[in-house]
């Protein structure tokens, strides 16, 4: 197995136009699982570690340029505050150990339906920004990127260099549902994002799915129905709770059954949006 070591993002890009066969390995929490049980023998290895700056972020106006390697450890403790559904995302991600190597860019490159890091990128209308040395840059929003289990809209020859998620501007919620509290693979899990200015809120279904998706018949009803000033509907809630688990399309697994997860991903929907919409109206109020 060939083992390749860019040391910047050019030669990255270049080693990756040569070898499209070449798997790229970011904090390895994925890919060193697949080769130590056989699931893969990849004919070259793509070590981005020494990339420095897909190890780095900065907040850019209304959004955050997230490297791709910026581990979950990172977001959890700098980034709470300007995103905060995807820290608590990141908060609920395998343990101390995964979460100082995982990196939501390898969780878009393995583009798991269960990824925790896409509810969220969903919810809050995140963008992925790919490239490749030929092509050049590629802006893909979130809701474009997955194709299916596992398969995304990356092309061989591109890499993952940065996530522009956008700035909170109100209340965002990440739940999950797991078999036990920690070191956990969704059973499902849900996100909301308000974003108050727009007076519309953003949805993420996770593990519920063949790929993350948004329940938009859920986004479309709030966007017509609710009154930002008023306490929220409980029916309003309920419906919402119903769209969300009709947008579901979940399938029987050792996790769950597909009954199930139709059936939670209406509980959390309800849920998180009441919690949102309670710290909505607390902020009007202070
Ligand atoms: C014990 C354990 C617990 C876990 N718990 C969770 C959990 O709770 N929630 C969860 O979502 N995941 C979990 N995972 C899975 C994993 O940690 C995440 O998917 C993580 O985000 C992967 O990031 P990474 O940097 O380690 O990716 P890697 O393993 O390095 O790569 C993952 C995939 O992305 C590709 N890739 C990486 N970087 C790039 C790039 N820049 N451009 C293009 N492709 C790229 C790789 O080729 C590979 O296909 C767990 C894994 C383990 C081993």
């Amino acid at each position: 197995m060939d083992f390749l070591r860019p040391t910047t993002w050019e030669e990255a890009l270049a080693a990756k136009a040569d070898r499209p066969d070449a798997v790229p390995i970011q904090g390895g929490t994925d890919v060193m699982v697949e080769i130590n049980f056989g699931v893969r023998r990849p004919a070259a290895l793509l070590d981005l570690n020494r990339v420095a700056e897909l190890r780095e972020w900065s907040m850019t106006g209304d959004a955050c340029w997230l490297g791709a390697g910026v581990p979950y450890a990172v977001i959890v403790d700098r980034l709470g505050g300007e995103l905060p559904g995807l820290a608590q995302a990141a908060r609920t991600v395998g343990s101390p150990q995964i979460r100082n190597r995982g990196s939501v860019g390898g969780n878009l490159g393995a583009a798991s339906p269960a990824g925790d890091s896409h509810p969220p990128l969903l919810a809050t209308g995140a963008t992925v920004e790919v490239e490749s040395r030929d092509r050049g840059v590629r802006m893909i929003p979130a809701d474009e990127f997955y194709l299916g289990v596992k398969r995304s809209a990356l092309e061989p020859d591109e890499l993952i260099r940065a996530v522009h998620v956008p700035r909170a501007t109100g209340p965002q919620y990440f739940s999950k549902v797991g078999t036990r509290n920690a070191m956990v693979i969704a059973v499902c899990s849900f996100a909301v994002a308000l974003h108050p200015r727009e007076r519309r809120v953003g949805t993420g279904i996770g593990s519920a799915a063949p790929t993350p998706r948004r329940a938009l018949e859920a986004e479309e009803l709030l966007a017509a129905e609710l009154d930002w000033d008023a306490p929220l509907d409980p029916a309003l809630a309920r419906r919402f709770g119903e769209l969300c688990a009709r947008a579901a399309a979940p399938i029987d697994d050792v996790r769950g059954s597909a009954a199930y997860r139709v059936h939670a991903i209406g509980v959390l929907a309800r849920r998180t949006l009441a919690w949102a919409w309670n710290d909505h109206l607390g902020r009007r109020a202070a």
